[in-house]
């Protein structure tokens, strides 16, 4: 038994293009470089994406990484800390001014450390995949 599925044309137009490494294109990315060329700087200041890479012309204004950044660093500051603070908790009896004095500063810098690495990589992702115009179709 077999099935045809009908993609459209839409979709066979897509098939087309070829693919993009993803890995590649993420690692370039967590090193805030152009994830088509790996030599340009992706960001201007902090987090701003740059409109074009400046070494390849590679366009990066794409992206629309928005709340998935900050989701993913969330998630791993707060494994860390969390991890960090049943140990101590366990281990030593500390006062809630200590706790305070380690973990908010701990997880800041943990923070804002992972920010921009994080988005480079979902932007990286983003441009792989050719999400948000990234593949060179008009943005919706
Ligand atoms: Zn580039």
């Amino acid at each position: 038994m077999s099935f045809e599925i009908n993609y459209g044309e839409e979709t066979q137009l897509k098939t087309d293009v070829p693919k993009r490494p993803v890995r590649p294109a993420i690692m370039k990315g967590l090193k805030g470089r152009c994830p088509n060329c790996g030599e340009g700087r992706m960001f201007g200041k902090w987090l701003k994406v740059e409109p074009a890479c400046s070494n390849c012309g590679e366009e990066l204004h794409h992206e629309q990484a928005q709340d998935f950044p900050p989701y993913i660093v969330i998630s791993i500051v707060g494994h860390i800390v969390v991890t960090l603070l049943m140990i101590v908790e366990a281990n030593w009896d500390l006062s809630m001014v200590t706790h305070l004095l380690m973990w908010i500063p701990l997880a800041s810098v943990l923070t804002f450390a992972l920010m921009q690495p994080v988005k480079g990589g979902v932007v990286g992702l983003q441009w792989a995949v050719r999400m948000f115009g990234f593949g060179g179709e008009e943005e919706a």
